[in-house]
């Protein structure tokens, strides 16, 4: 059996609102292996990025984790101090945002900032530094790199930057990698071309990858493991093959439903109807019963239990048996 790279058990975080205390992650568990890549779907607000953060202790005042571990190689990150939580950080984890002008520094040159990254994993003189700098941005897919190293962060596009911020991810030769929606803003061919580069880091660094993302494209083509969330919990959890062939939660089966595939018959896309709830005013029972097309009675009254109902496939659905 694999020990897994990351573990995280029971996980809560909440924000706190006007309104009150906001779960924004309930109670949420799952592991990640070496060279596994698991990917979280859902809709925006859904917990995702929340959940992201929370590992890399990146959340932040209305926001707290208030309980759970987040156990990295049998260490729970959530009870390190600052300083060796920034250790763990852009060394043995390392994770790329969507926006990366929050994690760029405007005062350094990207040559800089990626060379010092190199030096610090690579033990390497400047020069080569430097050298392997240029090679990154090239595999990021940025052919004018050499000019690009003596710009700053501000001097480049969104695009760009989102390219540098992944070499200097990729540089880090992480053992886990975090990446929160990694190519949204991207163009199609720049996202095919960082989607394979974080899949060789995967097969052949043995890194594990967790991968936030809506987009069930890029997790048919990236993922071993999916877990589906919604309003804050895991609705859904098994590999990707089971997922895509054999959804058993009606929220898996929408997204499935409203996303255009190559490889199915569909006679029509269909949105989800309604919207993700309010998170301070949760519907009754399954908190999915206003959108189900599915729901009972009894899916009002009580919140069903995440179930291993079929072998390695947990679902969240008191129908989930009854092969909807
Ligand atoms: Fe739909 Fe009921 Fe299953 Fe919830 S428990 S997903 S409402 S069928």
């Amino acid at each position: 059996m694999t020990s897994s790279l990351l573990e995280v058990k029971q996980l809560k975080t909440i924000f706190s609102s006007e309104n009150g205390d906001v779960p924004a992650v309930n109670d949420i568990s799952f592991t990640v292996n070496p060279g596994e890549t698991v990917a979280i779907v859902g809709e925006s607000g859904c917990g995702k990025s929340a959940t992201s953060l929370s590992i890399m202790g990146l959340i932040t005042d209305p926001g707290k984790v208030i309980a759970g571990e987040v156990l990295f190689e049998g260490s729970d990150l959530l009870s390190l101090s600052k300083k060796k939580l920034n250790r763990y950080r852009g060394n043995k984890m390392s994770m790329i945002f969507q926006e990366p002008m929050t994690s760029l520094n405007p005062v350094f040159t990207i040559g800089n900032q990626i060379s010092e990254v190199i030096r610090k994993h690579q033990r390497v003189d400047k020069e080569t530094a430097i050298k392997k700098s240029v090679e990154m941005l090239e595999r990021v897919g940025i052919s004018n790199a050499s000019k690009v190293i003596k710009q700053f962060p501000h001097q480049l596009s969104g695009g760009m930057r989102q390219r540098v911020m992944i070499a200097i991810a990729l540089a880090c030769m992480p053992k886990l990698l975090i990446a929160d929606e990694p190519t949204t803003a991207l163009d199609v061919t720049i996202q095919a071309q960082i989607l394979d580069l974080i899949k060789h880091l995967s097969e052949q660094q043995n890194t594990g990858v967790l991968l936030i993302t809506h987009d069930l494209g890029v997790v048919a083509e990236m993922a071993d493991r999916v877990i589906v969330m919604y309003a804050g919990e895991i609705v859904e959890e098994t590999t990707v093959e089971e997922l895509f062939d054999n959804p058993k939660h009606p929220y898996t089966m929408g997204l499935l439903g409203s996303t255009p595939r190559l490889e199915v018959e569909q006679e029509m896309l269909e949105a989800i109807p309604g919207v993700v709830p309010d998170l301070t005013e949760m519907p009754s029972g399954c908190p999915f019963h206003p959108r189900c097309k599915y729901a009972i009675e009894a899916c009002k009254l009580e919140k069903p239990a995440l179930i291993e109902d079929f072998p390695d496939h947990f679902a969240r659905c008191i129908r989930a048996k009854e092969g909807l």
